[in-house]
């Protein structure tokens, strides 16, 4: 007798490729991260910090450590017609010249525009710019998370999410852009580093407005190679367009947590990918999964 179909989760390999740490705006040291993914259950676990590569070679450590794979990558700031997006760089060669220039420019713009935003609260809430430091661990990338630290310190907000919902988003007074490369050429860059280009969270609407098939269409003639489909951003519907889009394409189909630490309720492993995907993954990119 045939025994019952069985999901990947079930088969034993559990995959969850997109998380955060203190290198960018994650609440937990990259080695925490991978601790926490043990603890959790997962084989398999990508650090992808916004815009850098700082904390690979301590989560890799860690990864041999505690017995779990990781995936080295970057969540990469990107645009298009003026919205903000994300793509996921896996496996891609850190030293690329023309990928890490625009990194370096993309943090650069970051630490300006966390400057701006702080000038603008200052007026009606007195933050200053070394309370927002004090958030930061030295060298990492700094995002608005930084910011909402720094103002639940300060006692304006109970927590993060409230420092979203009601100053930080992308629609309020006190919010302002940063310098990203165009989406097109950023998924170009991934490919000539050797990265494997995933679209991070393409369906989520808190821009404001959702990324369009055209734009999903162009990134795949630019090189994109798959889509983050399973994420708690996107709704059922949203899924399964993306899902019609990736089958069109042939591309490949990832879940994730996009984990923060206790900086965000995601979950590690709330989100998996199957393994033949990660295994496409690992084929594709120029780096290994270190193991
Ligand atoms: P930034 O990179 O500065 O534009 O800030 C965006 C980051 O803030 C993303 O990584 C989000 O995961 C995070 N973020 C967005 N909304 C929230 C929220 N409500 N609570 C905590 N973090 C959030
Ligand atoms: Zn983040
Ligand atoms: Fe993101
Ligand atoms: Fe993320």
């Amino acid at each position: 007798m045939k025994g019952p179909r069985r999901s990947p989760t079930l088969l034993g390999v559990r995959i969850d490729l997109h998380t955060h740490s203190t290198a960018s705006d994650g609440t937990e040291s990259p080695a925490e991260v991978v601790a926490q993914a043990a603890r959790a259950g997962l084989d398999v676990v990508a650090l992808t910090d916004h815009d850098t590569t700082s904390g690979w070679d301590e989560a890799a450590e860690a990864g041999r450590e505690h017995g779990v794979a990781v995936v080295r990558g970057t969540e990469i700031s990107a645009r298009t017609a003026g919205m903000s997006v994300h793509v996921l760089s896996y496996l891609h060669d850190p030293a690329h010249e023309g990928l890490a220039r625009e990194l370096r420019r993309a943090r650069e713009a970051r630490t300006a525009r966390a400057r701006r935003i702080v000038a603008l609260l200052h007026g009606d809430f007195g933050l200053t710019w070394d309370e927002v430091e004090e958030q930061v661990e030295p060298g990492a990338v700094i995002g608005r998370p930084h910011i909402a630290d720094a103002l639940v310190a300060r006692g304006v907000v109970p927590d993060r999410s409230t420092a979203f919902d009601d100053l930080l988003h992308h629609g309020s007074k006190y919010y302002v852009k940063h310098y990203a490369p165009e989406v097109l050429d950023a998924v170009m860059l991934i490919r000539d580093a050797g990265g494997v280009a995933v679209f991070a969270h393409p369906g989520a609407d808190g821009r404001g407005r959702v990324v369009s098939d055209a734009v999903i269409d162009a990134m795949v003639a630019s090189g994109l190679q798959g889509l983050e489909v399973d994420h708690r951003d996107h709704s059922s519907q949203q899924r399964e367009r993306l899902r019609t889009i990736a089958a069109r394409h042939g591309l490949l189909v990832t879940g994730s947590s996009d984990y923060h630490g206790t900086g965000k309720e995601n979950a590690l492993g709330e989100n998996t990918t199957a393994p033949e995907v990660l295994e496409r993954i690992e084929d594709l990119g120029r780096l290994a999964v270190v193991r």
